[in-house]
This record gives C-alpha cells, structure tokens and sequence, in this order.
C-alpha cells in the first residue's frame, strides 16, 4: 500500500501540470488527478507534503479512466 493521497478532480481555474518535463495547462472544468505524499515517505525526503497536479495527458490509462467517473465521493 502506498500512503500516496490520490483524489480526482475537476480544476475550478486553470493551473499547469506539475509534471516533470510537462508544460501544459490544466484548463477550468478539465478533469485532473492531484496526489499528495506525506513528509519522509519516499521519494519525499522533506518535512512538508507534496501535493502535484497531475495533467489527462500524464496519467496512466488506468486513472484516466477513473478520473473521467463522477467525483467518487461517497464510493460506488
Ligand atoms: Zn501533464
């Protein structure tokens, strides 16, 4: 299990994607991922959280997939 926080989201203003090497933009209402990792969890070696948001076009298939469900408040 990883303690990574994955939540899906829709973007309520535009925002890039914190992705190495990736430099587009999450438009507003485009569906992205954000992932956060806990201080001293690898490969965070630092004491604050890292929160990245993820672009369509960095996640793997599998989360585009789910990403593109209703916000999965509440569970299925
Ligand atoms: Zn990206």
């Amino acid at each position: 299990m990883s303690l990574e926080l994955r939540t899906y989201r829709t973007a309520r203003k535009a925002k890039r994607c914190d992705m190495h090497g990736c430099y587009r933009t999450i438009q507003r209402g485009d569906r992205y991922l954000r992932t956060s990792l806990p201080p001293q969890v690898d490969p965070n070696s630092s004491d604050h959280w890292w929160s990245l948001n993820v672009c369509a076009g960095c996640m793997s298939p599998e989360d585009r997939e789910r990403t593109q469900r209703r916000d999965e408040i509440g569970g299925a």
